[in-house]
């Protein structure tokens, strides 16, 4: 086996053996590998170890990678932050977004959607990390601007979408976590029908879990340090 095949085992079996822990179904839970950074030849080799569904945090380098891999109908969800001017691209070209923080980047993802595809999946970015912002909208905003975004014809929300700073204090993360679980409920208690929760990463998936995570998004552990 190689590494990569390796990393891979190890980790499904990390949230198999989670889920069971907490009561949850192994099949709740997605692995989303994070390939930013990583070369094709890296991402082929994970393929070839069952992984259907990379991540990737820059437009450029993802849309060279997805031509070069046209041949795998791999699933590809853009996880970086949204430039205005990039929103075409990535409606052109990913099958999932995770960090949508507005209405208007909604709107303009939907109405540049190509009309012959799918509507784009989307999850909504929550401002949660109480340590300096990385984005995301505010906790009491969520179900307006979601309510919002569930008209849109070219999108279908598909839930939230947390990016805590990385901390070593996994306690904090848990408290994070909790939060989101509990606006995910609410939200869909509100009849908007969720079925995502794309939280943890390497180091707090297992935590992630625990709190209800759908999608964890783990680059690191699968393909070592990036450069
Ligand atoms: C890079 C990245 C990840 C993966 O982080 P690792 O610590 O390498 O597992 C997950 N989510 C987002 C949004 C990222 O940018």
């Amino acid at each position: 086996m190689t590494r990569i095949s390796d990393n891979l085992s190890t980790i499904n079996e990390r949230i198999h053996t989670t889920a069971l822990r907490c009561g949850r179904s192994p099949d709740e839970i997605t692995l989303l590998a994070v390939s930013k950074k990583k070369p094709v030849g890296t991402i082929r080799e994970a393929w070839d170890a069952g992984q259907r569904r990379f991540g990737e945090n820059y437009v450029q380098e993802a849309i060279e990678k997805i031509t070069a891999l046209h041949d795998l109908p791999i699933e590809w969800h853009y996880i970086g932050s949204i430039q205005s001017n990039k929103t075409r691209l990535i409606a052109e070209n990913f099958d999932w977004v995770h960090g949508v923080d507005s209405l208007r980047q909604a709107h303009r993802l939907s109405s540049q959607r190509p009309a012959d595809l799918n509507p784009l999946n989307i999850c909504l970015q929550i401002n949660i990390s109480n340590e300096e912002s990385k984005g995301g909208i505010d906790i009491q905003e969520t179900e307006s601007i979601a309510t919002e975004i569930s008209r849109l014809p070219n999108v279908q929300l598909r839930g939230l979408m947390a990016l805590p700073a990385p901390t070593n204090n996994l306690q904090q993360q848990a408290g994070i976590f909790s939060q989101m679980q509990q606006l995910f409920e609410q939200l869909n208690s509100k009849g908007l029908n969720l079925d995502t929760l794309s939280m943890g990463m390497s180091n707090d998936m297992e935590e992630a879990i625990r709190h209800g995570a759908t999608i964890v998004r783990v680059g690191t552990a699968i393909f070592g340090q990036r450069d």
